[in-house]
């Protein structure tokens, strides 16, 4: 399922919104359109305003501009990213804030860091700077619409850099936490450590808002997200570290045995019994697809003898090349959804990747 909308590309880099913003982008306009909190001399919405033309107006304003700081704020990490080569596939905007996702995170500490903090320091100047004209047109006592759109901007631009800077992965404070960390000990145990710090932070969380409920219903969101954030991390950070260097070849399993495409499925079943692989690529001169058990369990058993493989066999195959590395096929498996690649050299089948093999060597290798 498509679940964001791309807008368009910033330094090269796709811009996209992601389903849960375009739900979250009204309500957040609403809240400052008809909201009338003040927060230590910072008025936040605009209530008190007598027009509700103006209200929806600049309530509307407010929130796309905030939407717009965020974006900022990832485009700060990508452009330091973007510097030290390190590829951005995109930028998305979710419910909770964006994410600049990188191909590859550096495992250089120093730049890893670099990268981290670049956002929050971008949300505090324009906080900061939008701080100073809040205040400059309420000394002036001028246009005060105005002073509450960029009293909004200060304010939830502080409070983003200060919420990023929390020692919590996903946030940008658990990456800077592991690249201290990494300075300090192998990167493997840094973010361990530093997934540690963010699970603990979770459940603290989550604790704090089931006994903040119903208000706490978001601390026990963030804690959620934060928790899974932490989790993932901790994974693929194992996965990449484990997996680094080795390639396709070194994993597949070299003696292919293929099936012809006339097979009928019963005798397919049979083959398999006899050969224990679980996917055949179905060859014929040239390679027509991959057949495998679950294309079989589709076939009720009385129709297995009169179905041949090439009715059942999946004809879209993916393929890896011998020297593709073991942390891309493992993704491409889990992109597509499928259990096994093809390893394919000068139009020839040479071996046969499975994840089963790929998760096999993570746990010796570990
Ligand atoms: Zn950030």
């Amino acid at each position: 399922m498509k679940t964001s909308l791309s807008v368009g590309k910033i330094m090269g880099i796709p811009i996209k919104l992601h389903i849960t913003f375009l739900f979250i982008l009204p309500v957040i306009a609403y809240f400052f359109a008809f909201s009338n909190v003040n927060i230590m001399g910072f008025p936040l919405g605009f209530g008190g305003v007598k027009s509700l033309l103006i209200k929806c107006v600049f309530g509307t304003l407010a929130a796309i501009l905030f939407f717009g700081c965020i974006l900022i704020h990832e485009l700060g990490h990508s452009y330091v990213a973007l510097r030290h080569q390190a590829k951005i596939k995109s930028i998305t905007l979710l419910i909770f804030g964006g994410v600049a996702s990188m191909e590859e995170t550096p495992k250089d500490p120093g730049i890893e860091c670099g990268i981290a903090i670049a956002g929050p320091l971008v949300s505090l100047l324009i906080g900061f700077l939008s701080g100073f004209i809040f205040f400059l047109l309420s000394y002036l006592n001028l246009f005060i619409t105005l002073q509450t759109l960029f009293s909004i901007l200060s304010f939830y631009n502080i409070m983003l850099a200060g919420f990023n800077i929390l020692p919590a992965f996903p946030m940008d404070g658990g990456r800077v936490l592991r690249a201290f960390l990494a300075t300090k000990m192998g990167y493997m145990d840094a973010t361990k450590k530093a997934a540690g710090v963010g699970k603990a932070f979770a459940v603290f969380m989550g604790v704090l808002g089931f006994f903040l409920l119903p208000g706490g219903i978001w601390f026990l969101l963030i804690a959620f997200i934060i928790y899974i954030a932490a989790s993932e991390e901790e994974k693929s950070t194992l996965v990449s570290v484990t997996l680094e260097g080795i390639r396709v070849k070194d994993l597949m399993t070299e003696s292919v045995v293929t099936v012809s495409p006339e097979m009928s499925v019963s005798d397919f079943v049979d083959f398999m019994l006899k050969t224990k692989h679980m996917g055949y690529p179905v060859f014929d001169g040239s390679l027509l697809g991959i057949v495998t058990l679950n294309d079989v369990r589709k076939i009720p058993v009385e129709n297995r003898i009169s179905t041949r493989v090439k009715e059942i066999m999946t004809k879209n195959v993916i393929a890896v090349k011998p020297e593709t590395s073991a942390v891309e096929a493992l993704k491409l498996m889990a992109r597509s959804n499928i259990g096994r690649l093809l390893v394919i050299k000068d139009n020839r089948v040479v071996g046969i990747v499975s994840r089963t093999d790929l998760i096999r060597s993570i746990q010796i290798l570990q």
